[in-house]
């Protein structure tokens, strides 16, 4: 399969860096299904890459939803015949420190960032089989490998994320790839969903220095454009500013 025509679902593209991913895959010619809950969001993306090589195909998805997900690779499958990558980017953010006991927001971040990446595994492994051919790319997170105050649930999240997709990888076949791709600091909209107050005023502070998402978005087109027999495993990309 040529490089510049491979199907792409992209979990999480209606802002940030699953937006960014999105928007640089179709600018590189690639076919690009993009889920989310915010499918306005979606459609303006379509729209501002309408005149790019490639092509994107909004779909609307919440990964918390096993029978969402599973419809959203089948109508990729459906619609071009075969799904050459994943990647699952869908996450959200909601930081407090342990004694807020925020329960329900540490249920939707294990819901979003841990049973969504297993889901979208869930969906897209049986079809790399069948086709003996695949890339599953996890956006984890520099949270994936070190844990801060007010994170601790986050990072609890992304370790599992890392450790999921590290043994998807060790557990696949040589046709099918697995990458991780963990970021620093980047802007977008993920602070956006922390409540606590405390948590709110160091984020402010914490992402001061953040990278634009195309950074990622370049570390993920990097993984998906090696030969079929190289698997760009881990890949961690921070501000040059960040410790
Ligand atoms: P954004 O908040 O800008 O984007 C998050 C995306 O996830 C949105 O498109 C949102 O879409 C989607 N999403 C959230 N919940 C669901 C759901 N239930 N079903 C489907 N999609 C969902 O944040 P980022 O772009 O920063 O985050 C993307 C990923 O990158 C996350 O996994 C995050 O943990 C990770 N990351 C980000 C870093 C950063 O500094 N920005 C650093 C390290 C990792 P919608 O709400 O429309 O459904």
């Amino acid at each position: 399969m040529p490089n510049d025509k491979k199907i792409i679902l992209v979990t999480g593209a209606s802002s940030g860096i699953g937006a960014a991913v999105a928007a640089r895959l179709v600018r590189e010619g690639h076919r690009v299904v993009a889920g989310a809950r915010r499918t306005d969001r979606l459609d303006a993306l379509a729209g501002r890459t309408a005149k790019e090589p490639g092509s994107l195909h909004p779909v609307r998805l919440d990964v918390t939803d096993r029978g969402d997900v599973e419809a959203f690779v089948r109508t990729a499958c459906d619609r071009f015949g075969r799904v050459d990558a994943m990647v699952a980017n869908a996450g959200i953010m909601p930081l407090s420190r342990l004694d807020a006991l925020l329960v329900d927001e540490w249920d939707r971040m294990i819901d979003v960032n841990v049973r969504g990446l297993l889901y979208s595994i869930a969906a897209a492994l049986p079809r790399f089989t069948a086709q003996d051919s695949g890339h599953f790319v996890t956006i984890a997170s520099i949270g994936a490998r070190e844990v801060t105050p007010t994170a601790a649930v986050y990072c609890g999240t992304k370790y599992a994320a890392r450790a999921i997709t590290e043994g998807l990888r060790q557990e696949s076949a040589p046709s099918i790839r697995v990458t991780t791709v963990s970021p620093g600091v980047v802007a977008s909209e993920l602070a956006d969903s922390i409540t606590d107050p405390g948590a709110a005023a160091a984020m402010r502070d914490y992402r001061a220095n953040a990278i634009d998402p195309d950074a990622i978005a370049g570390a993920v087109s990097y993984a998906l454009a090696q030969p079929a027999d190289v698997d760009v495993n881990e890949i961690v990309v921070r501000p040059a500013a960040q410790r």
